[in-house]
C-alpha cells in the first residue's frame, strides 16, 4: 500500500491541534506548518478555522503568503474550514482593509454572514459525497458562500445558504468537522491529496 500523505495544518492561528488529530485519524500523516520551507514537505494542507484577518495578517508576517498562493495555484491539494474557508475564496465581500485571501476557489464568502459569536450554532448538514448521514456541523461564527463560478461544485447549503464547496483539489466548508469526532471530511480530503499524488 502507498504510505500514507503528509498533511500539514496551517499553523499561524486556529484550531491547528484539533485538525491534526482528524487527519491522524483519518490516515494522514499530519504535521504544523508555519514556515515556507515546510510546504515543499507536505503533500495538502488544511487551513484551520480562527479568525481569517489574523491569519492573513500573520501569513504575510511569516512569509506565508505568496508562497502559499503560488502552491495552491499550482496544485496544493487544500483543505479550508471557517476562516479557512475565507482564506480560500478569491474574493472577500467585506474584508478588513489590508485582508488579502490565498485564493483557489473561484468564489466570493461573506464573513459572519450566520451572525455573532454568541449566535452559534450546530445543525446537520448533508454533504454531497459524504455516505451514511448527514454530519454535524459546528458553526461559529461562520461565513458562507455568497456566489461561486462555473467551475465551482456545491457539496452543501444550510438554510439556502452554500456552506461547503469544492474545485478541483480545493475543499472548503464554513463549518468545523474537526470539533465533532466525525473524521469522514478529513477522510474524504486524504483521499483527494492521495489521487494527487
Ligand atoms: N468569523 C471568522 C473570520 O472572519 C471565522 C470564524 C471561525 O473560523 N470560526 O475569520
Amino acid at each position: 500500500m502507498n504510505p500514507s500523505p503528509v498533511i500539514g495544518v496551517l499553523a499561524l492561528q486556529g484550531d491547528v491541534r484539533e485538525h491534526l488529530i482528524a487527519l491522524a485519524a483519518a490516515d494522514a500523516v499530519a504535521r504544523p506548518v508555519r514556515r515556507p520551507e515546510e510546504l515543499a514537505e507536505i503533500d495538502g494542507l488544511v487551513i484551520p478555522g480562527g479568525e481569517s484577518t489574523t491569519i492573513s495578517k500573520l501569513a504575510d508576517l511569516f512569509g506565508m503568503a505568496e508562497p502559499l498562493r503560488e502552491r495552491i495555484a499550482a496544485g496544493l491539494p487544500v483543505y479550508g474550514t471557517c476562516a479557512g474557508l475565507i482564506m480560500l475564496a478569491e474574493k472577500i465581500l467585506d474584508p478588513r482593509s489590508g485582508q488579502e485571501t490565498f485564493g483557489g476557489i473561484d468564489m466570493i464568502v461573506r464573513r459572519n454572514a450566520f451572525g455573532r459569536q454568541n449566535e452559534s450554532f450546530e445543525a446537520g448538514v448533508t454533504v454531497a459525497g459524504i455516505d451514511d448521514g448527514p454530519v454535524e456541523g459546528v458553526f461559529i461564527r461562520a461565513p458562507w458562500v455568497e456566489s461561486v463560478g462555473a467551475e465551482v461544485e456545491i457539496l452543501a447549503e444550510h438554510e439556502g445558504h452554500v456552506v461547503a464547496v469544492r474545485q478541483g483539489r480545493a475543499l472548503a466548508t464554513s463549518f468545523h468537522p474537526e470539533l465533532t469526532g466525525d473524521h469522514r471530511i478529513h477522510a474524504l480530503f486524504v483521499d483527494m491529496v492521495r489521487a494527487a499524488r
